[in-house]
């Protein structure tokens, strides 16, 4: 499978220059990098490249043109990315009433393609963003074209909706687009405790039907305060096989028959096989409890362009141990833009800190005995999970829904403060080593960093 994906904020920014406010179409370039998959290929685009108003010769209704030094200079550049591994990708947009690719693009396309072939550029990606229409891409490759998937954030953009279930008819609210989206996204669970069984129920239950779970854990007594459905029985079960059952029941409740793919392995022991079935989801979501594998997950995610959310809860107690603080939160990354090491909510000192869990030693012992590692379980509660639960799935339907990105959101219950951030990344400063973003820091004024 062939799949172009584009991150929101790059699609915003490319939008922008496709569709000028003068109402004349636009065109728009960027650099693409490979990441192989078992089967297929996974291009993910990230560098736009600005064009010079020198280099366009005029704009009109169905296009833009070049001029012939601007076009040279742009395939002399597109087959020289080949050196480095990138390739080269032209975004246009056309009219209403041409929502497909044009015998002009067809032959414009091809003969680029060849020239680019012969330049030492085998690829070359095409995509199209019809004013009034469903946004498409296709893959050149030594002038023959595929057609391939293309995804832009969370939103799979594809023309066949499937077959209308009755059972999801009252989540039309969220447009046709999403019942699409469900359908064809792989979801991966990181954590299926408190947090990822419910997540992964709602998912399900909203027809999501392809899955990735993985948690090292079975059930113990203690979880069963809070894992919905479940009784003594289940005790001793690996989780991943209870949630398993739970996607299973649900989705032959609501008419889809899931795909499940179970590991009883803890992420930052997982083989390269495994760790790579992560990066080929769609969406990543990290429901654990620690730093070390919330951060895992992240440069996993970014690393094979899935979307990357998390979710957690935090019940916080006073010094006298009365409860103080009940909070919810999600937060997700995205790559260049922000993540939750910028936003203070994933600490690296502390994940490096559990890392030292695994070989045990002298620094485990001494953080335990100093009090950074805490001896008692942290509070749990299922209400509380519930919230983290039903906020995060409520975001991945914002978002797949057009109706926006909340980068981060949190609930205090016992206070009732709340939080909703978006565009975080414009009150942030200095760089960011995980996401790669230029220009931010962490800032203490954006979010309580001792939360999570
Ligand atoms: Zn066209
Ligand atoms: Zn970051």
């Amino acid at each position: 499978m062939r799949e172009v994906v584009i991150h929101n904020q790059l699609w915003e920014r490319v939008c922008e220059s496709l569709f000028p406010p003068s109402g004349e179409e636009g065109f728009a370039f960027c650099v693409a990098r490979l990441c192989k998959r078992r089967k297929g290929s996974r291009f993910l685009l990230d560098i736009p490249v600005p064009l010079s108003e020198k280099d366009i010769e005029y704009r009109w209704t169905a296009g833009v043109a070049l001029t012939r030094k601007g076009s040279d200079k742009l395939n002399i550049f597109s087959a020289k990315l080949a050196e480095k591994g990138y390739i080269p990708v032209h975004v246009h947009s056309h009219p209403e009433g041409i929502p497909d690719f044009s015998a002009v693009d067809n032959h414009y396309e091809k003969t680029l393609s060849l020239w680019l072939k012969d330049h030492g550029q085998p690829f070359l990606i095409s995509v199209l963003a019809p004013r009034k229409g469903i946004p498409m891409a296709r893959l050149w490759h030594k002038g023959r074209r595929f057609r391939t998937k293309l995804r832009v954030g969370l939103k799979v953009m594809s023309k066949k909706t499937p077959p209308f279930l009755p059972a999801l008819d009252r989540q039309r609210a969220f447009g046709p687009l999403f019942s699409t989206c469900a359908a064809n996204l792989r979801v991966g669970i990181i954590g299926v405790g408190g947090v990822g069984l419910p997540v992964a129920e709602q998912l399900a239950r909203c027809g999501v039907r392809s899955f990735l779970l993985m948690d090292p854990d079975t059930v113990e007594k203690t979880n069963l305060n809070r894992l919905q459905g479940l009784t003594p029985k289940d005790v001793g079960r690996k989780k991943v096989d209870v949630v398993n059952g739970i996607i299973q029941r649900a989705g032959m409740s609501v008419g889809t028959r899931p795909f499940v793919t179970t590991i009883d392995e803890d992420i930052y022991n997982a083989s390269d096989r495994q760790k790579n079935l992560v990066k080929e989801c769609d969406l990543v979501l990290a429901l654990t409890d620690d730093h070390l594998s919330r951060l895992v997950c992240l440069e996993l995610a970014l690393a094979g362009g899935a979307e990357y959310l998390q979710a957690g809860v935090d019940v916080r107690l006073g010094n006298d141990g009365a409860i103080t603080n009940l909070m919810a939160e999600v937060s997700g990354a995205e790559s260049g833009r922000y993540c939750p090491l910028c936003l203070g909510r994933l600490d690296p000192g502390t994940a490096s800190l559990e890392a030292r869990k695994y070989v045990g030693g002298e620094v485990w012992g001494k953080a335990k005995k100093d009090g950074y590692i805490p001896e008692v379980a942290s509070p749990a509660v299922m209400s509380l999970n519930a919230v983290a639960a039903g906020m995060l799935v409520a975001e991945i339907q914002r978002r797949i829904s057009g109706l926006g990105i909340t980068d981060l959101i949190q609930i205090d219950l016992n206070t009732g403060g709340s939080l909703f951030e978006t565009d975080v990344d414009r009150k942030l400063i200095g760089d960011c080593i995980i996401c790669g973003r230029k220009g931010h820091a962490q800032v203490e004024t954006v979010v309580d960093k001792k939360a999570g």
